[in-house]
């Protein structure tokens, strides 16, 4: 009888097979468009089946939740724990990024005459991004607080890119349901409960797709960022080498030492790394494959209540909130970028205008949508901030994918780390 291998080992293989696949494709000079046409098709449809559970799941979840919470003041108490160690945790990826380039000075091993080659060369992405970039700052200070309530609560649940309104409504929802008295509130209780065993089981259907679609999202990945020339991928890798491997090595950093250290203070236990990451395992490669924490959403809410013992009533809260507001691995990414950017541009930055990155960078990451690229188009304001030409993007839009799958990897474990924080101050007994 053939043992059938865990899904974690079966992502693993699709990731590799994914990045082998699209090797071979590359350079014996298979045309792109077969991959687009064929392979990218199947990692869209995992990908849309995700995101079209997302809000069923946080709507049962947590309404569910809620009901069966024993008061009020828990949610409220579990609110603000919860918004003040994601401030905590993005203010020390932005300084640890911030320490991290001044001490690498990647910028000092790119030359002048390279860094003028690339901002032309990619000067009409910019002005895309920079359109984008626009749109956000027509936004008043206090917009991002307005739009949480939605307007309608239909065209909330259809968009699928303000998670926010979701979660307010929900909780709004859940409370009114636990204010009924009990012979009122019962069966929808029991409705949404029920409602949410079937979206479980739907993701556990989803999931059957995962080695399939992470095989074609890196596939496709790699045979777009090479478009017509082979060489383009080492160009890319080589040409920024410096800079990528200081954000990577700050990334690390916040995933072995500050989320540990973190968990530690707060809640006195020492991480088992091998446990974590092994529990984590499907989250992280699902976060990498896809960039994109909101995509990841339903896999993180499982893996933390399955593997490390959260319940339901946390995960359900804290991680869509997470996802949508604490992105420290963007933040981190960000304050690398935006002091690389600067000098090579032949800007010194005055330490006001670091700290002015440190501010921006906290109010990007909870302005930034979770979904692939958004960090860098929040990127653009933060040099507008700072008065660096927007031009300079141009610098970190080669490398900006295969970043943008690693710091997806810490938005998500940023989350996961502090829902197990705010489930062990509430008393939950966790299996880590
Ligand atoms: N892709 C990131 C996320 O979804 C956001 C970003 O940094 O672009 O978490």
């Amino acid at each position: 009888m053939t043992k059938k291998l865990p899904l974690h080992t079966q992502i693993v293989i699709g990731l590799v097979t994914g990045l082998v696949i699209g090797l071979i494709f590359i350079f014996s000079g298979v045309p792109s468009w077969i991959t687009i046409e064929l392979i990218k098709p199947i990692g869209s449809i995992f990908i849309r089946a995700l995101k079209m559970i997302a809000v069923p799941l946080v709507l049962a979840s947590l309404i569910g939740g809620i009901a069966n919470l024993s008061d009020v003041s828990k949610l409220s108490r579990m609110g603000t724990k919860t918004i003040g160690i994601y401030l905590l945790t993005t203010l020390c990826a932005v300084l640890i990024g911030l320490a991290a380039v001044n001490i690498v000075q990647p910028y000092k091993m790119i030359s002048k005459e390279t860094s003028a080659a690339i901002v032309a060369q990619y000067s009409t992405d910019v002005q895309k991004k920079q359109h984008n970039a626009e749109k956000v700052k027509e936004q008043h200070a206090l917009d991002p607080l307005v739009n949480m309530v939605p307007e309608n609560v239909v065209t909330a649940f259809a968009n699928n890119k303000n998670m926010l309104q979701v979660v307010f409504f929900a909780v709004l929802f859940g409370i009114a349901l636990l204010k009924l008295p009990e012979e009122k509130s019962a069966p929808l209780v029991s409705f949404f409960d029920g409602l949410n065993e079937t979206v479980l089981k739907i993701i556990d259907f989803i999931m059957l797709l995962a080695p399939f679609g992470v095989f074609s999202l890196i596939c496709s990945l790699i045979v777009e960022v090479a478009g017509d020339d082979p060489n383009h991928v080492w160009g890319v890798l080589k040409s920024l080498g410096a800079y990528s491997l200081t954000v990577i090595g700050g990334l690390l950093i916040m995933m072995l030492v500050v989320y540990p250290t973190i968990l530690r203070l707060f809640t006195k236990r020492r991480l088992n790394y091998k446990k974590f990451f092994k529990g984590m395992e499907r989250a992280l490669l699902l976060a990498f494959s896809s960039s994109s924490s909101a995509a990841t959403l339903p896999i993180t809410i499982e893996c933390v209540e399955h593997e490390f013992g959260v319940s339901e009533e946390v995960s359900s809260f804290v991680l869509p909130l997470g996802a949508t507001m604490n992105m420290d691995g963007t933040s981190l990414y960000q304050g690398v970028a935006a002091v690389f950017i600067a000098h090579a541009m032949g800007i010194e930055l005055t330490m006001m205008q670091q700290v002015s990155i440190v501010f921006t960078a906290i109010l990007a990451s909870i302005g930034s949508a979770a979904v692939p690229g958004a960090g860098l188009v929040m990127l653009l304001i933060i040099l507008e901030t700072i008065g660096v030409p927007a031009g300079g993007l141009a610098l970190v839009l080669g490398p900006d994918r295969i970043i943008d799958m690693c710091r997806t990897v810490v938005n998500v474990t940023g989350d996961a780390t502090v829902s197990m924080i705010i489930a062990d101050s509430e008393g939950e007994q966790l299996k880590i």
